[in-house]
């Protein structure tokens, strides 16, 4: 008898799957047409592309739990996916998996003011739980750059932080609890509307595990009382590691601003001809920003003007209205979206102790020179979250290559200076041979065996976070 060809076995898997799929939700959310699962083949890690063999957009924590039962059985593959912004490729697909979206699940499902939690579906984007509490005049607090489009559901699975978290820590610090579909479709409830969950800190486990221990459907959150009032100052310095010195001098005193940004010469002219916001024409400049009331803050940027004037600022502008507050703020926001319109970046993401700041920021030009790529640097300085932007020309053969090199050695100075390979981001796919650099085997043996637990076919978010080798004879069963 003839074997069918390979592709027509690949193809009748697929039809099987899609059926069963299709059987459990509405025809509209199951999507196996190439042409249009092409959308879901990278997120914003956009150098790696994989179109997946389905997309599946459930509606509720029923419905996850059935397309989770049915991959299970069949032994495809999983990747979770929320709103796909990405920066490590931690919702790329492979080619042999389903992606499961969680964009349909939006609701805002419970508000306690007076307990002060939100209980929301995990596709909600984060911008919009602030929107569902701010007339009463609560936030939600961790605020990535990315937060009108990134999700709850990926922010809970890369531990999100983002410009105010100085202050109010990151996703991890305001999580109350999860709804959790497991692999072969247990639901289990993790954490709660209170303090500190009884047991083991599960809630701890699965917040930045990036989609490898099950699908986050719910989502339990802190809201805070906005504060009564807040006020950013922007300080120009001659040279960025003169501007790091003045972090590390900030954070040493003992004052807690909510945030401290920085950014450098190049990401000040770019983000000066996109967005025009008045910043000088400076080395590197800080928004350092106080809140609180018209008391606090005035005592709060007493010590910190005091301590900027001794690194002699080339501009100390302190904002006196919510317009110039805005204005400070508009070119750090559209940083990102500078860099993008003038040339190709990879994002970097490691954390290092504040006061190694301004060691590395020289090493990081001396790397830019010997590997011959520019690099702009914008990132949360006061928690001593990098995130150089190596700049590359995607047309260039060997260019991104070399860009990769680049991005490997700074992660590995991170790391050398007592830092680590992600402050927020996560692993994904971009640093899964770097976690060889920042654990040992030992150390990696016992974060697979807690994924050996929750999923001991391997089947969830599949060659992510971890090193290929180790986790080779695992992934084929
Ligand atoms: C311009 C820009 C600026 C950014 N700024 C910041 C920033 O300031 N701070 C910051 O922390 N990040 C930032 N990011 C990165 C990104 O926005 C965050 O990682 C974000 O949390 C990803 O959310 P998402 O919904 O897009 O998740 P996705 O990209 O869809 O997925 C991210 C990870 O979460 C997993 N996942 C998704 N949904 C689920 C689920 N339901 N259950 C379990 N796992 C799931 C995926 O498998 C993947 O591993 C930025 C990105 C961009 C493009």
């Amino acid at each position: 008898m003839d074997m069918p060809a390979p592709n027509a076995v690949v193809m009748a898997r697929k039809q099987k799957i899609v059926a069963r799929l299709a059987s459990v939700l509405p025809r509209d959310a199951v999507i196996d047409d190439p042409a249009e699962t092409r959308a879901y083949e990278c997120d914003a890690l956009t150098a790696y592309r994989c179109p997946p063999l389905a997309v599946v957009l459930p509606s509720s924590t029923e419905e996850v739990a059935a397309v989770l039962r049915i991959c299970h059985e069949e032994g495809v593959p999983v990747v979770p996916r929320g709103s796909g912004t990405s920066l490590a490729g931690g919702a790329m697909p492979t080619a042999d998996s389903v992606i499961l979206g969680v964009s349909r699940l939006t609701e805002v499902l419970e508000v306690d003011y007076d307990n002060r939690f939100i209980r929301v579906q995990a596709g909600r984007t984060n911008l919009s739980v602030t929107g569902a509490v701010e007339e009463e005049g609560f936030f939600y607090a961790p605020d990535p750059s990315s937060q009108l489009a990134c999700a709850i559901a990926g922010n809970i699975a890369m531990n999100s932080g983002g410009a105010h978290c100085l202050k109010y820590g990151v996703t991890t610090n305001n999580l109350l609890g999860v709804t959790l579909v497991q692999m072969d479709g247990t639901v289990v409830e993790i954490g709660g509307a209170y303090m500190d969950a009884g047991g083991y800190d599960w809630l701890g486990l699965i917040c930045g595990s990036e989609g490898q221990l099950g699908v986050v459907t719910e989502a339990t959150l802190r809201i805070l009382p906005k504060p009564e009032g807040a006020r950013p100052v922007l300080m120009g310095f001659d040279s960025s590691e003169v501007a790091g010195a003045c972090v590390a001098d900030i954070i040493k005193a003992g004052v807690l601003p909510v945030a401290i940004e920085f950014m450098d010469r190049p990401c000040i002219r770019a983000t000066e001809a996109f967005a025009g916001a008045g910043y000088p024409d400076c080395e590197a400049l800080l928004i350092v920003e106080v809140e609180g009331s018209a008391a606090e803050i005035d005592e709060q940027l007493g010590v910190i003007l005091q301590i900027a004037r001794k690194h002699d600022p080339v501009e100390l502008r302190e904002s006196g209205s919510a317009e110039e507050s805005a204005r400070i703020w508009l070119g750090r926001k559209s940083a990102f979206g500078a860099m993008g319109q003038i040339n190709d970046y990879m994002c970097l993401d490691g954390t290092i102790p504040v006061s190694a700041l301004p060691l590395v920021l020289r090493r990081i030009g001396e790397m830019s020179k010997e590997y011959g790529l520019g690099v702009a640097n914008v990132f949360h300085a006061g928690d001593g979250n990098m995130h150089p932007l190596i700049l590359f020309d995607a047309n260039k053969p060997g260019d991104l290559e070399r860009c990769e090199a680049f991005g490997a050695d700074i992660l590995k100075l991170c790391v050398e200076v007592g830092g680590c390979l992600t402050g927020e981001h996560g692993v994904g796919i971009e640093k899964r041979d770097l976690m060889n650099v920042q654990f040992d085997p030992a150390d990696i043996e016992a974060q697979l065996r807690v994924k050996d637990v929750f999923d001991p076919k391997w089947l969830l978010n599949p060659a992510k976070v971890f090193p290929l080798a180790a986790t080779a004879s695992r992934r084929a069963g």
